[in-house]
């Protein structure tokens, strides 16, 4: 929790459950990844925050963006962006959206496989486009899955066939899962990466850009390796797979930028014994799996909590929500203690909670309104 945060929250004592957001954090954040990894152009990854405050600075830092929809290219521009500095990529574009965006002057697009293919050479001509390719994502606490990404044989073919389509094949993408704590998840991609450039060149496609997509953890109740390690692993790897000729090098962090920077502050609404002789305390706060702690599912994402009463005698809980769903159980089996003396009313703060959380809000879900959002 930044200095800034702790002062707004004694001194304003915002009704919960809201978020307050040191945007001098992201900042922070953003200086430290380009010092990490300096030969990267930061496309930040919009949908882990579009708060205006937060993309206004971004701009005003001179980043670009990752968009996932027409809307968020509208957010960014509205926020200043310039067209050239935003790349549609989402592999699931709507067709008006496609349009949208090449309308606005948006150029650069993905995609991973044909049909999507042919949307873009149809919709957004002559556009540049890059092909995302399915990369391992183990290592990471919120993996994406087989949802998005290509073989290296496909990519291929596909990406002379985007040139056949009239449009500019540009280059490579992929996303080694969110919240990946294994350095080595990149260097094995940017091997991938670099023999499939080296393919296409044979084939007389020189690509001329390298998307080494988000995935970036940041610090929640473990240790992760810091954001200098995983620059050291990239640029060693860049070295070794393309040498001298470095291609234009991407990354799109979301939660790395804006996920330290956010603190929840909630509210204990009960603390039960339920009856058991054996077994936690059930601690119930004004926030829960609806309310926008979506990646607490199957407890992926465990954050840190605070409450004033740190430092006394702790003991075992269970941590939930405040909506009638058996669902929205936050943790039951990652070990979380809290102080015994806890009781309602008392505030718990949550940290690391800037990205994937305000977005992720359900709209009156039992009557609850989404949380206040504070950028400060
Ligand atoms: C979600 C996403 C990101 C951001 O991922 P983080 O793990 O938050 O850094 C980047 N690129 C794409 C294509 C994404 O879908």
């Amino acid at each position: 929790m930044t200095p800034k945060i702790s002062q707004f929250l004694a001194e304003k004592k915002p009704q919960t459950p809201c978020l307050v957001m040191d945007v001098d954090e992201v900042e922070r954040r953003y200086r430290d990844m380009q010092a990490a990894i300096p030969p990267a152009r930061i496309y930040y990854a919009v949908k882990a925050n579009p708060a205006r405050p937060l993309l206004d600075r971004l701009v005003f830092l001179g980043a670009s963006f990752d968009a996932a929809s027409w809307d968020e290219i509208d957010f960014c521009l509205s926020a200043g962006a310039r067209p050239e500095n935003i790349s549609f990529g989402n592999t699931v574009k709507k067709v008006s959206a496609i349009k949208a965006a090449y309308e606005a002057g948006i150029r650069l697009f993905v995609f991973d496989c044909i049909e999507e293919l042919e949307k873009i050479a149809r919709f957004a001509p002559g556009s540049r486009v890059y092909c995302r390719l399915l990369v391992n994502n183990q290592g990471a606490e919120w993996p994406l899955s087989r949802k998005f990404g290509t073989t290296p044989e496909s990519a291929r073919k596909l990406l002379l066939r985007a040139r056949d389509l009239g449009l500019d094949p540009y280059g490579v993408s992929f996303h080694v899962g969110s919240q990946q704590i294994s350095t080595d998840a990149y260097e094995v991609a940017i091997s991938r990466a670099g023999a499939l450039f080296a393919d296409l060149a044979a084939d007389g496609v020189r690509l001329r850009m390298l998307n080494l997509g988000g995935g970036f953890p940041i610090h929640y109740r473990e240790d992760i390796p810091g954001i200098r390690q995983f620059g050291q692993t990239i640029s060693r790897a860049l070295t070794a797979y393309f040498g001298n000729t470095l291609p234009e090098i991407l990354v799109e962090p979301g939660r790395f930028i804006a996920g330290s920077a956010g603190v929840v502050s909630s509210e204990v609404i009960l603390v039960s014994h339920r009856g058991y002789d054996e077994g936690p305390r059930w601690v119930y706060l004004d926030i829960g799996r609806f309310g926008g702690l979506a990646e607490t599912e199957g407890e992926s994402i465990r954050y840190e909590l605070r409450t004033a009463r740190d430092g006394a005698e702790t003991g075992p809980v269970a941590i939930a929500g405040p909506t009638c769903d058996g669902a929205d159980i936050l943790y039951e089996k990652s070990g979380y203690v809290l102080p015994v003396t806890l009781e309602a009313g008392d505030r718990i703060e949550i940290l690391g909670t800037g990205a994937y959380v305000s977005t992720y809000c359900s709209t009156r879900f039992n009557g609850f309104l989404p949380l206040t959002e504070y950028y400060i």
